[in-house]
């Protein structure tokens, strides 16, 4: 039966990779280098692990951690109560009751402002829907908790990281 088109030299080519010491020697030296750098690594003496918790890794810039709700100038909640991060939040983790508030420069505020952590997935998403710069994912990433009903956050905690 007759070869295919082009199979002689494919099988040429693939015999002269195999034999061909210069094709050898491409394949070398990458190995050795890698080889050479995992060596390195090795030998380093800088650790590699943090001894937790008596040494704290600083969390890399925009990283996304516990929810912290903000304070104005005058030591009030930002917030006003507008819904916007609970719509946008694709968890449905945040629960709100708003209020009237008794100040003059805004028309509602929390009187009930709940974030279940279990269910958040730290996408940021309630941050980037405020409008009133109140909420905010900080790099706070070790607050422990016992039991589920701790990892709700309400208002008082919220406001308080
Ligand atoms: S970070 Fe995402 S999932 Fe968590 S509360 Fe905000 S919007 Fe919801
Ligand atoms: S945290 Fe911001 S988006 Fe959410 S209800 Fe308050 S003002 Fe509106």
């Amino acid at each position: 039966m007759a070869n295919p088109p082009g199979a002689r030299e494919e099988k040429q080519e693939r015999k002269t990779a195999t034999t061909d010491p210069r094709k050898k020697a491409s394949f070398t030296v990458p190995v050795a280098k890698g080889l050479i750098n995992t060596l390195k690594h090795i030998l380093r003496r800088e650790p590699n692990t943090i001894h937790y918790p008596d040494e704290k890794r600083t969390p890399y810039p925009g990283y996304r951690g516990e929810h912290r709700l903000k304070r104005d100038e005058l030591g009030r909640e930002k917030c006003v109560a507008c819904f916007l991060c609970s719509t946008a939040c694709p968890a449905h983790c945040i629960e709100i009751v708003a209020e009237e508030a008794p100040w003059d420069d805004r028309e509602k505020r929390p009187r009930l402002f709940n974030i279940d952590m279990m269910r958040c997935i730290y996408c940021g998403m309630c941050e980037e829907a405020c409008p009133c710069d109140a909420i905010e994912l900080t790099p706070v990433f070790n607050i422990p908790s016992r039991t589920r009903a701790e990892k709700i956050y309400d208002k008082e905690k919220l406001l308080s990281l």
